[in-house]
Parts: C-alpha cells; sequence; structure tokens
C-alpha cells in the first residue's frame, strides 16, 4: 500500500488526536484467521465430533452465530466451548500459526509509538483469544494498554461501554481516534463524540475491500499515516483539513450513523 494521508482528513485525524483506540482482529491483524476459524475449521470440528454431515454443522454453527451477532457471548470462547462442546482454545492453539498482521499495520504501529500516540488496543475478543494472538504476533508490546471489552461487561456495540472504557482509560473524546472495522461499533464509538471514527474496508486480507458505509475509511490502518503525500500539503493545508475533520466527524455522529446501531 502506498503510504502517506489517504485524505485530507485522515491528516487532520493524525493531527488532532493524541489517543488512537484501535480495534484488533479486521484492524490490526487479519480477519482471514477468523473468518477461516469459525466459518470453515469450526464447522468441520463439530461435524467430526459429533457425527453429523458437515453441511448439516455448517448449517447450524452459522445459525447459531447469526443469533448471538452483536452479544458479547458471539465473542465469548467460553460460550462457544460450552455450546458446541468443542475444546476451542487448544483448537485455537493447535492453528495460531496462521494468525497475521494486517499488511501495513505492524509498520503503523512503528510510527504512531514514534509520532507520541497513545495506543490502546480495544478489543471485543475474549482474553484467551487476545493472549493467544498476543503470543503469536507479540502485539501487546507495540501497545500501551490492552483491554478486552469482556472486562467491561459489555460489547463496544453497546452505547453504555464507552463513557465505561472512558472512565477506566482515562481519555479525552475531543483528542481520540477510534479505529474498527464494524459499523455497528463504529455508530457506538460516533454517538459517544469521539472526534474521529475511521472504518477498515479490508479486514480480510483474502476478500476485496467492503463498500463504504457510513463512516470515513480506509483500506488499512496505513491509509491514516503520514508519509510522502503529506510533504506535498501546502503549509497550513493540515490546520485546514483538522478543520475539515470535525466537521465531518460531527456529520458522521448524527441519526444517519447511529441509526445503525
Ligand atoms: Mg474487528
Amino acid at each position: 500500500m502506498t503510504r502517506g494521508f489517504s485524505s485530507p482528513a485522515a491528516a487532520g485525524l493524525w493531527q488532532a488526536c493524541d489517543t488512537l483506540l484501535l480495534d484488533m482482529d479486521g484492524t490490526l491483524l487479519d480477519l482471514s484467521f477468523d473468518n477461516w476459524f469459525w466459518r470453515e475449521a469450526v464447522p468441520r470440528w463439530l461435524a467430526r465430533s459429533s457425527g453429523i454431515a458437515l453441511a448439516d454443522a455448517r448449517e447450524q454453527v452459522l445459525a447459531h452465530y447469526a443469533l448471538k451477532q452483536g452479544s458479547l457471548d458471539w465473542y465469548c470462547l467460553d460460550y462457544w466451548t460450552g455450546a458446541l462442546s468443542l475444546d476451542l482454545r487448544a483448537l485455537k492453539e493447535a492453528c495460531s500459526h496462521r494468525i497475521r498482521y494486517l499488511p501495513g499495520a505492524r509498520d503503523f504501529l512503528g510510527a504512531a509509538r514514534a509520532a507520541g500516540k497513545r495506543l490502546v488496543l480495544v478489543t471485543n475478543a475474549h482474553a484467551d483469544s487476545l493472549a493467544i494472538k498476543d503470543g503469536v504476533t507479540g502485539l501487546g508490546q507495540s501497545l500501551d494498554v490492552c483491554l478486552s471489552s469482556h472486562t467491561l461487561g459489555l460489547p463496544k456495540e453497546a452505547a453504555a461501554f464507552w463513557p465505561r472504557l472512558q472512565a477506566r482509560l482515562g481519555f479525552d473524546p475531543r483528542r481520540t481516534l477510534f479505529v474498527d472495522d464494524s459499523q455497528p461499533v463504529l455508530a457506538a464509538a460516533a454517538a459517544f463524540g469521539l472526534a474521529g471514527v475511521v472504518a477498515i474496508s479490508r479486514p480480510d486480507s483474502h476478500l476485496p475491500a467492503k463498500p463504504a458505509g457510513a463512516f470515513m475509511s480506509v483500506e488499512g490502518v496505513a491509509g491514516l499515516l503520514p508519509g510522502p503525500v503529506s510533504a506535498a500539503l501546502a503549509p497550513g493545508a493540515l490546520a485546514a483539513a483538522a478543520s475539515a475533520t470535525t466537521t465531518a466527524a460531527l456529520a458522521t455522529a448524527g441519526p444517519g450513523a447511529t441509526g445503525e446501531a
């Protein structure tokens, strides 16, 4: 991916925010692992352990996922371990070599650290999933704080999650940028009033970019970085972009966006 601001609005956000709240799966790490694990591997293991046809196992699992989508259970390793009678921790460990950073994500973390940003991982993933992924990628070493939403008792999709997160971390919403690949999660963050809310449009490197939703988007986090393009901006352009960004962020926090949550 070409380095540099993907837009003047991205440049403005980078300048205006001192805290970055970053999602894990689909934002820093490749969602291809999770898509494969939950949609391909789990039905296969369930078919084997239950003695049912793979097509039936897949149908059963996908229907159960749909029932729980958006809830904390949907992200909970304990819930699915019990519901499917599969040792998901062991299975995830056994295929953890498939876990990878998204393209440009590792460089992004280094650049953000060098720029003095406070870096916080805010994930809906269960703490055990986070530990497995940290063990493979060393993600935690690049971040100031790693937080699973399970410790706050609510998923990021919930409006009440955000004041709890702010109370825990003590960030200033006017100087905080949040990056995630889920539109309902982004809508909840925008409704809370964060200065910047940015969508990742290509969370799975094996799939094409998703259509733009209600929020400013970049294909990957590297699109938020300053680089050669920024050097071409005229003096004063960043301040103008920051002002334009504030307007854009307010627009994304309106009823059209929050109605998706
Ligand atoms: Mg995600």
